[in-house]
């Protein structure tokens, strides 16, 4: 018997998601792409238009840098362009092996394991230390990727107001689970301002629990050597589990996880996203490696970022733009309203210059903004031309 046409078979289906797309235009909330046409950087091309951007997550400005493009070339002519199998079969290739040896040097810590990516090594984490029997306590401004993890694990999911200490402090003494993990982003993505770390672990110390840091927008950036949140606040504890993604401020892709040498051994043994999906090509880790040793030799660039930083929030609070409190190289100017939001990103875009805005629901109500990313490969005439931009527009 012939089986309906799949067209109609699916209908039902294709018209509850065309009405979804349909409305979420209407509200303005559908999110677009754009192509770029060359390389990630301060200026870039898309639709033929040359714009200066403070749009993306290379902080020191090394996605483009020479030395991670030579030893990307390099890897692939010896190590060839893809691995063809996950780390525990025949996947993890000599690049993996000396980028694992250069993060454990550098971060000082005895367990470290590379992800494919930051979103793979969050899930993979928390999937593999949490269960049902045990709760996990995250920040309501958290990355999603820590909320999906935590919701996988089954564990009982408590999320505390932002940086709430008190309210975090109320849920751990209450809890009766056998593991407590105290789940936050190090720096929050759409703030830019730190988790109190040192306080978080006190927490930790007093009710036994376990601290999980995702330093995504942190390593690289903060510390003197580049560390990132454990330098900032001089801390080590065999309490604290140490993410970071190497798609930032390392200027190329994948994560790692560092913490207690057991910790990463049974992640390798247990952590799903680890297991079940092919080894990053090692081109990738090997320019993750030049990145990191960037990292740690050219402090220069990391100077030249913090004072891009001043700069910009000394501008602004000149202007009486509305900032947050961030010392990190997410800068955001709160707008407030959805449509002024939109409007002066639309405006930006037309005098050149890339901005996002940002709105509900990846931030709370009424507290749309424009999120600004800073680089180490911005100097002072990028910032002065957007703010001579925010300028007019303040004026018309
Ligand atoms: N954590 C945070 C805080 C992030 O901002 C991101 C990426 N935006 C991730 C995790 C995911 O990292 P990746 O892009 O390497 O998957």
């Amino acid at each position: 018997m012939l089986e309906s046409h799949p067209a109609e078979v699916a209908a039902p289906l294709l018209n509850a998601l065309q009405a979804e797309l349909a409305e979420r235009a209407t509200l303005g909330l559908l999110r677009q792409r754009r192509v770029l046409h060359g390389m990630q950087g301060v200026h870039v091309e898309v639709d033929g238009k040359r714009l200066l951007s403070f749009c993306s997550n290379d902080y020191l400005g090394l996605a483009a840098h020479p030395a991670l493009i030579s030893a990307m070339q390099q890897s692939a002519a010896v190590a060839g362009a893809g691995t063809g199998a996950s780390h525990l079969v025949t996947g993890h290739q000599d690049a993996h092996e000396a980028l694992e040896h250069t993060l454990q040097a550098f971060m000082r810590m005895p367990g470290i394991l590379l992800f494919t990516t930051g979103y793979m090594a969050n899930l993979g984490i928390i999937t593999a230390l949490c269960e049902r029997e045990d709760a996990i306590f995250a920040d309501k401004l958290n990355h999603a990727s820590l909320n999906d993890a935590a919701l996988l694990s089954r564990a009982e999911l408590k999320r505390y107001a932002h940086n709430d200490l008190a309210s975090l402090e109320r849920m751990l003494a209450h809890s009766t689970a056998r593991r407590k993990l105290v789940v936050a982003d190090a720096v929050f993505s759409m703030d830019g301002d730190l988790a109190p770390v040192p306080e978080l672990l006190r927490l930790c110390e007093r009710y036994d629990a376990y601290l999980m840091l995702d330093d995504a927008h942190g390593f690289g950036v903060l510390g003197k050597t580049g560390r990132g949140v454990l330098e900032h606040f001089a801390i080590d504890s065999p309490r604290i589990i140490y993410m970071a993604t190497l798609g930032k401020a390392a200027g190329a892709a994948g994560a790692f996880v560092a913490g207690p040498k057991t910790v990463t051994d049974y992640l390798m043994q247990t952590a799903r996203p680890y297991i079940y999906t092919t080894a990053s090509p090692a081109p990738v880790a090997a320019a993750a490696m030049a990145g990191v040793q960037l990292i740690q030799q050219d402090d220069a660039r990391r100077a030249h970022l913090h004072a891009m930083i001043h700069e910009f929030r000394q501008s602004c609070q000149l202007r009486r733009w509305q900032l947050m409190t961030s010392d990190t190289a997410i800068q955001p100017i709160i707008i407030g309203s959805n449509d002024d939001a939109l409007h002066i990103s639309k405006c930006l875009l037309k005098s050149g210059i890339l901005v996002p805005a940002i709105r509900p629901p990846t931030v709370p109500k009424g507290t749309a903004r424009l999120r600004v990313s800073l680089s180490a490969a911005h100097c002072s005439a990028d910032i002065q031309q957007l703010m001579a931009v925010l300028h007019r527009l303040e004026a018309v």
